[in-house]
């Protein structure tokens, strides 16, 4: 038996992460974890409503992790995770972007290891493994586009809550579709990809696949490229990450060919700032991430709460980002520290209600 433990159980990806553990027998929940929604109907012997994630930890010895929290609350207990030697299956990327050379200095000392559940990053993992890294030539992110792709920054302006929620390939939680909407998902991405795998920024390109059907690739020294294949649906990158290495079967429908379409194209930068600004922070290095993901999320709850325009996401990031010194954080006291003064900072920013 394999114990899980499910921080975020009632979101988009913890309803999957059920799904999948109930379905195979060797994988049980040993504890669930929510930040505000009642967990009655979710059955775990240990379970938790807000609070503190890593005395769950401590009390349910898990297995595995599946760190499946929006934001950068997700931080502790991917931290927990990695100090401990325990496997991370992760789903909160802004843990990861945030923390990073101290994440995996815990990875380091824990001897843990992460097991990627954003689709792309467990495309690019299975594309990767078992492979030297000097055979790797680049990596290359796969994104949709979001809602407004093709759309100018003229056609952005008045665009409403609704419009930007309404992705057209993936049903998620509301923070990562806005995100998705901006293309910051697809920047903090860019940051998780650089720390997984530890590829250079200027070697990690970002394509459009609008249909989501490539979840990314790995391009070789010798001119190949492997690319990874499915439907988008969480519940594959979830059960392989909860069940690797055994790939354990999903109720996925295979690949039908006779109705795919594969169009790449490229994304438009001026228009979707915040992939730019993403790239940026994470070349800057040191707390820079931590700043664009806490100026981040900010501003899209501001904008899901009616009180900043769409446009005005990545001003605001802008202008944390431009402001703060992206000194490297000593500990996860420090970082802490500026990721709320990243806050106060992006709150600054926002109009007056
Ligand atoms: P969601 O909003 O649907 O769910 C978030 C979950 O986190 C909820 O269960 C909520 O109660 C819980 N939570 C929030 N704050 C918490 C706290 N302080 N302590 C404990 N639990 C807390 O979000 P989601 O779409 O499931 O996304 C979760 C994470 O997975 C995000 O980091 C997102 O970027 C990532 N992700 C999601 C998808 C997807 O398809 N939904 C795909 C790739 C990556
Ligand atoms: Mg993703």
């Amino acid at each position: 038996m394999k114990r899980v433990a499910l921080l975020g159980a009632t979101g988009s990806i913890g309803r999957q992460a059920i799904e999948i553990v109930v379905a195979h027998p060797e994988l049980e929940l040993c504890a669930a974890a929510s930040g505000s929604t009642p967990l009655d109907d979710v059955d775990a012997p240990l379970k938790q409503v807000g609070g503190d994630l890593t005395e769950l930890l401590d009390r349910a010895q898990p297995d595995i992790v599946l760190n499946a929290v929006v934001g950068f609350a997700g931080i502790h207990a991917t931290l927990w995770a990695l100090e401990h030697g325990v496997d991370l299956a992760l789903a909160n990327k802004e843990s990861l972007v945030a923390a990073g050379e101290l994440a995996l200095a815990a990875m380091t000392r824990g001897g843990g290891r992460i097991l990627p559940v954003d689709s792309e990053h467990s495309a690019l993992f299975q594309c990767l493994e078992g492979r030297d890294a000097e055979q790797v030539h680049s990596l290359v992110l796969t994104g949709s586009g979001g809602p407004f792709r093709g759309r100018t920054r003229d056609e952005l302006s008045g665009v409403t809550v609704e419009q930007a929620l309404a992705h057209p390939t993936w049903r998620m939680g509301p923070k990562i579709t806005i995100d998705s909407a901006t293309l910051a998902n697809k920047g903090l991405e860019l940051i998780e990809a650089h720390f997984l795998f530890g590829i250079p920024y200027e070697r990690i390109e970002v394509v459009l696949q609008p249909t989501s059907i490539v979840h990314s690739l790995v391009r070789f020294r010798d001119g190949a490229a492997l690319a990874h294949l499915g439907y988008p649906d969480m519940r594959a990158p979830i059960s392989y990450a909860l069940t690797y290495p055994e790939r354990a079967a999903t109720p996925l429908a295979p690949l039908d060919f006779s109705s795919l379409t594969l169009e790449f194209g490229q994304p438009d930068l001026e228009t979707f700032p915040m992939l730019a600004l993403a790239r940026e922070a994470g070349e800057r290095g040191g707390t820079a991430p931590c700043v664009f993901n806490a100026a981040n999320e900010v501003a899209v709850a501001a904008f899901l709460a009616g009180q900043l325009s769409f446009l005005a996401i990545a001003e605001v990031v802008a202008d944390a980002l431009s402001v703060a010194d992206g000194a490297p954080a000593r500990d996860v006291g420090e970082l802490l520290e500026v990721d709320a003064a990243a806050r106060r900072l992006a709150e600054r920013g926002l109009p007056v209600a």
